[in-house]
């Protein structure tokens, strides 16, 4: 895994000013979660890492690495959506092998990588389902294993729990979690929900119109909100 460093981060639509001036360093393995009303720029902010979005202005590093002119595919992370997309006609091993097959990984370190992210995930005994015979959270966790399954420097997750029941939601948090130890991921999370923020960050990125208002742990958010 790897630290991602935003410098100067700046995006403008038009005379919109989405992000303005973010500066973050976050650290290898680091849990970040940045928090804020819908259009506070988090999505935006997102989608400039994963190089989904140019920047108007700025850097971004992954590990020692600037990628800001970076295509997507050359960035080395994974990227969690909440519309997560499964192939209906594959199973869940396809699923899972998909995106490898296509970079001409070899058969056995897919198989490798596979078996190892279905055991994390707990999918071992249903390889080969299809997803049609899941249920929601265990159609999620195919989801997560496609990503994982990329050894990737960094996962990105925009709202990757707002399908889910509240039930469900709380389940998912607690796995995240301790994915996130299990695999020592760097992650970067985006949430408009501060219950989700507060029980899974490491630190929390406050945004308000476009632009960063605090950055701090969970215990100090809660004791200086
Ligand atoms: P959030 O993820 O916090 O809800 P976004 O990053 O999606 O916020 O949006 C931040 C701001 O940028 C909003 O004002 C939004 O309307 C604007 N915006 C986002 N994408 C575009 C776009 N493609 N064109 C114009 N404005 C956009
Ligand atoms: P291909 O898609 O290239 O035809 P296969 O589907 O035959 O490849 O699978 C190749 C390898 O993937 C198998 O040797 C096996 O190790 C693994 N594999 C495929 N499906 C499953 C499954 N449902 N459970 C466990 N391993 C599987």
């Amino acid at each position: 895994m790897a630290s991602v460093v935003l410098q100067h981060v700046t995006k403008r639509y038009g005379n919109v000013e989405a992000v303005h001036d973010v500066n973050l360093d976050i650290r290898d393995q680091e849990f970040l979660v940045f928090l804020g009303p819908s259009g506070c720029g988090k999505t935006t902010t997102l989608r400039m890492v994963a190089g989904l979005e140019e920047l108007s202005g700025g850097d971004i590093f992954i590990g020692d690495e600037n990628v800001s002119q970076k295509p997507p595919k050359d960035r080395d992370i994974a990227m969690v959506f909440q519309n997560y997309a499964l192939y209906p006609h594959m199973t869940v091993y396809e699923n899972m092998a998909f995106g490898l097959k296509l970079r001409k990984t070899p058969k056995s370190e897919i198989d490798r990588r596979v078996k190892e992210a279905a055991e994390i995930l707990g999918l071992g005994q249903l390889l080969s389902r299809k997803p049609k015979e899941l249920s929601g959270g265990q159609r999620q966790r195919v989801a997560l294993g496609r990503a994982i399954v990329r050894e990737p420097k960094a996962f990105l997750m925009d709202e990757p729990l707002s399908n889910l029941d509240a039930k469900l939601r709380t389940q998912t948090r607690v796995e995240l979690k301790n994915l996130h130890r299990r695999l020592g991921a760097t992650i970067i999370y985006v949430t408009h929900d501060q219950t989700e923020a507060m029980t899974m960050g490491t630190r929390i990125v406050v945004m308000r119109d476009g632009v960063v208002q605090q950055v701090d742990t969970p215990d100090g958010i809660y004791n200086n909100p």
